[in-house]
C-alpha cells in the first residue's frame, strides 16, 4: 500500500505524482555515497540516480546505523514553501513524501513511520493541523517522530507555542520558502531532535535487555532514589516495582548480616565514582536474608557528575531463586546455555562462600569465580572446567586412561603411583615381620676414615665426578659401599662438626643404617642408598643449590639420602597394601614404605647412644633437622612425584626465568629471595632428593644399564611372588618371560624422568647428566627398534 498522494524522493529519483509509487528504499539500496545535491542556487530539481549511505550514530558503547531520513510533508496545496522543503529533502538526501489531506497523511505515516513530519499550520481553512498532529501522536509508533508546524510569520505579537506543544508538535518553523532556509532547518532537525529520538529508540533495546536479564538490576538516582528495578529484581527480592520506585534506598529494610561498616565502605567507594563489587546480604520483602554478589557502578551524566547508580545483583545460592525467576530460566530457551552456566557458577560460589575458614584453594576458587563474572562466555565456561579440576584432590597426578598409554607406562605408573587406598584387594596375606638388624659381628668394630683399606680409598678417589662407578665400590666393599662412601662424603661436608658428634658415632650410625638395607634386594639395597647419597652430594656442590641451602639443609639432605630406603623389602607399596602387610596396616596403606624408612631411621639412630648422631645437638636444631629429613624421605614417594616437580617449577624455575627475562639477572636480591625463602628451600630439598633417587637414567650408559637390570629383576621377583601367592599382579608387564626392558625404560624416562630433569637442569645446570640421559634414551630406543627385550644386544 502506498500513500494516496505523495512525492517520493528515493535513491534521489524524484517522483512527483498524485499516484502510488514504488517503495524503492529496500535495505540493499540504502548503501551508498554522500549526496551530490544541487547547489543552493534554487535550480529546479533534476532527477538523478545515486546510491544512499547509512549514517553511523554513536550511542554510548552502542553503534547505531541510520537509514536516510524519512520525511512526510503535509501541505494541502503545493506552494513555494512545500517546494522549498522538497528541494531541501533532495539536497539533504532524505526520502520525502508529500500528503495533501490529513487522511492520506495518516495513512502514509502508518505505513512508513517517518522520522520527521512537517505540517502546514498556516491555513486553518484547509485542515486542522493540530488535530492532525494529535492523530499522528495517537499512532503508537509516533513516539520518536519529530513533528514540525509551519506557521505564518507573525505580523504583530508573537503567539505562544504552548498550543502547538500540547497538540504534540516538537517545534515550529516560521514560514520561509527560501530553499536554503528550508535546507538549514532540516539539517538542524536531523542533527538535533531527530538524532536524539533515534538514540532514544535504541533505549528500547537496552530496556529489553534489562527486563530479560537474570540478574537483579536496580538503578537509582544520584541521591539514591530508586528509579528502576527489573523483573528479576522483583522476583528475587519479592517486591513489586511500584513499592520501590521513588523510594530512597535507605528506606528499604537492610540485612543485619553484613559487617556494620560495609554500607559505609560501599558508599565511600561509589561516591568517588569507583565501581564496588563484593558479597552483600540483602533483605527480601518477606524478611529473609539473601547473599548476593553485587556490583554497583556509578554512571556519570550531565555536568560530568554521577547521575545514577546501577546495581547488578546475583544471588549466591540457587535456593534463593524464586519460582518466578526459575520459570523464566526455562522459558528463555535462547539463553539456556548461558543461564545454566551462570547457575553452575552461582552454586559453586555458594559452596565456597559457605566455608568459614578460607584455605588457599578457597581463595583461588573465589578469584576465578570473580573473574568469571566479567568474562565472556567461552572463558567463563573454560574456567568452569578449571574449577571442576581444582575441586579434585589429586591435583598433581596425571590422569591415565585418557590417552592410549602403552602398557609399560600404565603398569609403572599404576605400580609406583598408587597405593593401597586406590588399589584395594581383599587379600589378607600378611608378610612376616622381622626385627631390625643389629650390627653384623664383623662390622661391630667401627673402622676409621683413616683405616679405610687403600683399594677402597682408591675406588672412592673419583667420588667427586658424576661418572663415579658405584658398582666398583660395591665390589670393593663387599656390598657395604654406604658406610665407606658415607664416611668420605659426610667428612667432606663437615657433618660431624655440624652435629658436634665424634666420628666414631657417625661410623656406627652408617654401619647400622647400612646393615638395615637388604643386600638380598637386587635394586633397593645399600648400593642404591650409596648411589643416592653420591648424587645428593654432587647436587649439593652445584652453585645454585649452595646459594639456596643452609648448612643444616645440607646435613639433612645427606642424612635423608642415606636412610631414604632403609629396610626396603624389595616390594612396592601397592604390593604391601595388597598383601595386607603389617607395615601397610601400621601406615594405613598410605606412603607405607617411605613412612617406614623415615620412622625406622630415627628409631635406629636414637635407640643407642653409640650411633646417635643427633645426641650432641640442641633440641630445636634436632627438631628442625628431623623435620627436614622426614620431609625429604617422604618426598621420595612416587604418588607425589608430579606435585613436587610442579611446585618446584612454579615456585622456583618460573619466577627465576621471569627475572631473567626482565633483565633481572643482576637483581641479586630478588634471586636470593626466591632461592632462600623457607618454602622454596623445602621445594629445592625435595626436588634434590627426588632427582638423586631416580638419577640412574642419567648415569653413564654402563651404570644406567646395570640399574635398569637391577630394578627390572626386583620387579620380576615381585611379579613372581604375586603369582605364587595369588595376589593381584601390580605390574603385569614386568613378567620376566615377556617384559621388554627397553620399553619399560623408555616409558620410565618419558613419564617420570625427562620433565623432572629438564627442570632440575634449568635450576642446577647439569649438562653432563642431560647428555647421558639423551644417550641412554637413544640406547633403549635402538634396542626397542630392533625389537629386543633384553638389557643389551646379543653378541654379534
Ligand atoms: P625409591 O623406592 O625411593 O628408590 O623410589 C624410586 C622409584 O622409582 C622406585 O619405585 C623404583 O622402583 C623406581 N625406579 C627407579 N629407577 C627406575 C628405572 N630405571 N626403571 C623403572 N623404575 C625405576
Ligand atoms: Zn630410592
Amino acid at each position: 500500500m502506498g500513500c494516496a498522494s505523495s512525492i517520493h524522493i528515493s535513491d534521489r529519483v524524484v517522483y512527483h505524482s498524485g499516484k502510488e509509487s514504488e517503495d524503492s528504499h529496500s535495505p540493499q539500496q540504502t548503501n551508498a555515497t554522500q549526496h551530490q545535491g544541487n547547489p543552493a542556487s534554487g535550480l529546479p530539481l533534476k532527477p538523478h540516480s545515486c546510491k544512499t549511505t547509512l549514517t553511523e550514530v554513536q550511542f554510548g558503547p552502542m553503534k547505531l546505523f541510520k537509514d536516510p531520513l524519512q520525511v512526510l510533508l503535509v501541505f494541502a496545496k503545493e506552494d513555494s514553501q512545500s517546494n522549498g522543503f522538497c528541494w531541501a529533502c533532495e539536497k539533504a538526501n532524505y526520502r520525502c513524501s508529500l500528503a495533501h489531506t490529513p487522511e492520506s497523511a495518516l495513512e502514509c505515516f502508518s505505513e512508513k513511520h517517518h522520522d520527521l513530519v512537517i505540517v502546514d499550520h498556516r491555513h486553518s481553512r484547509h485542515f486542522d493541523a493540530e488535530a492532525l498532529c494529535r492523530s499522528i501522536r495517537a499512532v503508537n509508533s509516533s513516539e520518536n517522530t519529530v513533528i514540525v508546524a509551519v506557521v505564518k510569520r507573525p505580523d504583530r505579537e508573537e503567539a505562544s507555542v504552548m498550543p502547538l506543544i500540547n497538540a504534540g508538535f516538537n517545534r515550529r518553523y516560521v514560514e520561509n520558502a527560501n530553499m536554503m532556509a528550508c535546507y538549514n532547518e532540516l539539517l538542524q532537525l536531523e542533527h538535533g531532535e531527530v538524532r536524539a529520538q533515534f538514540k532514544l529508540r535504541a533505549c528500547n533495546a537496552i530496556f529489553t535487555a534489562l527486563e530479560q536479564s537474570q540478574d537483579a538490576i536496580e538503578i537509582t538516582s544520584e541521591d539514591q532514589v530508586i528509579q528502576y528495578v527489573n523483573p528479576a529484581y522483583e522476583a528475587i527480592m519479592g517486591y513489586q516495582q511500584g513499592e520501590l520506585l521513588g523510594k530512597e534506598i535507605i528506606e528499604v529494610p537492610k540485612s543485619e548480616k553484613n559487617k556494620p561498616d560495609l554500607l559505609e565502605t560501599i558508599n565511600t567507594c561509589i561516591r568517588k565514582g569507583k565501581e564496588w563489587q563484593g558479597i552483600y546480604y540483602a533483605k527480601k520483602k518477606n524478611g529473609d536474608n539473601i547473599q548476593q554478589n553485587v556490583k554497583i557502578t556509578p554512571v556519570i551524566g550531565q555536568g560530568g557528575k554521577i547521575r545514577h547508580y546501577v546495581s547488578i545483583n546475583r544471588p549466591l545460592n540457587d535456593n534463593n531463586k524464586s519460582e518466578k525467576s526459575s520459570e523464566r530460566v526455562q522459558a528463555e530457551s535462547q539463553t539456556d546455555i548461558q543461564s545454566r552456566s551462570s547457575q553452575r557458577r552461582h552454586s559453586s560460589m555458594a559452596r565456597i562462600h559457605s566455608m568459614t575458614i578460607e584455605a588457599p584453594i578457597t581463595k583461588v576458587i573465589n578469584i576465578i569465580n570473580a573473574a568469571q563474572e566479567s568474562s565472556p562466555m567461552p572463558v567463563a565456561e573454560a574456567l568452569d572446567r578449571v574449577l571442576e579440576i581444582l575441586r579434585t584432590t589429586e591435583l598433581y597426578s596425571p590422569q591415565l586412561g585418557t590417552k592410549d598409554e602403552d602398557p609399560h607406562t600404565n603398569d609403572l605408573v599404576g605400580g609406583l603411583m598408587t597405593d593401597g587406598l586406590r588399589r584395594l584387594s581383599g587379600n589378607e596375606y600378611i608378610l612376616s615381620t622381622k626385627q631390625p638388624h643389629h650390627l653384623p659381628s664383623h662390622l661391630a668394630t667401627p673402622l676409621s676414615l683413616n683405616d679405610i683399606p687403600p683399594r677402597i680409598a682408591q675406588t672412592m678417589e673419583t667420588e667427586g665426578s658424576w661418572d663415579f662407578d658405584i658398582f666398583n665400590l660395591e665390589a670393593a666393599t663387599m656390598k657395604r659401599p654406604l658406610t665407606y662412601l658415607g664416611l668420605k662424603i659426610f667428612s667432606k661436608f663437615g657433618v660431624c662438626e655440624f652435629l658436634n658428634c665424634p666420628e666414631a658415632t657417625l661410623r656406627s650410625w652408617l654401619q647400622v643404617i647400612e646393615a638395615n638395607y637388604h643386600s638380598s634386594n637386587s635394586y633397593h639395597n645399600s648400593t642404591h642408598a650409596a648411589d643416592v647419597l653420591h648424587a645428593t652430594a654432587y647436587f649439593l656442590c652445584k652453585e645454585r643449590v649452595k646459594q639456596s641451602l643452609d648448612p643444616i639443609d645440607e646435613v639433612a639432605a645427606l642424612i635423608a639420602a642415606t636412610v631414604h630406603d632403609v629396610d626396603h623389602p624389595g616390594r612396592t607399596n601397592s604390593f604391601l597394601c595388597n598383601a595386607g602387610s603389617e607395615l601397610a596396616i601400621l601406615y594405613n596403606d598410605t606412603a607405607v614404605l617411605e613412612s617406614h624408612h623415615a620412622a625406622l631411621a630415627f628409631q635406629l639412630t636414637t635407640r643407642d647412644d653409640k650411633c646417635n648422631i643427633f645426641k650432641y645437638i640442641e633440641r630445636n636444631e634436632y627438631r628442625t633437622l628431623r623435620q627436614a629429613v622426614i620431609d625429604m624421605v617422604l618426598a621420595t614417594e612416587m604418588t607425589k612425584h608430579f606435585e613436587h616437580v610442579n611446585k618446584f617449577v612454579n615456585s622456583i624455575n618460573k619466577p627465576l626465568a621471569a627475572l631473567e627475562e626482565n633483565g633481572g639477572n643482576n637483581d641479586e636480591e630478588s634471586v636470593k629471595s626466591i632461592l632462600t625463602s623457607p618454602e622454596n628451600r623445602i621445594l629445592v630439598k625435595r626436588m634434590l632428593i627426588k632427582c638423586a633417587d631416580i638419577s640412574n637414567p642419567c648415569r653413564p650408559l654402563e651404570l644406567c644399564i646395570e640399574w635398569a637390570g637391577r630394578i627390572s629383576e626386583e620387579y620380576f621377583a615381585q611379579t613372581d611372588e604375586e603369582k605364587r601367592q595369588g595376589l593381584p599382579v601390580v605390574m603385569p608387564v614386568f613378567d620376566r618371560h615377556t617384559c621388554s626392558i627397553p620399553k619399560s625404560q623408555i616409558s620410565f624416562i618419558d613419564y617420570f624422568i625427562t620433565d623432572m630433569f629438564d627442570a632440575w637442569d634449568a635450576f642446577a645446570d647439569l649438562p653432563n647428566l642431560m647428555q647421558h640421559l639423551d644417550n641412554n634414551f637413544k640406547y633403549w630406543k635402538g634396542l626397542d627398534e630392533r625389537k629386543l627385550h633384553s638389557l643389551r644386544p646379543p653378541p654379534e
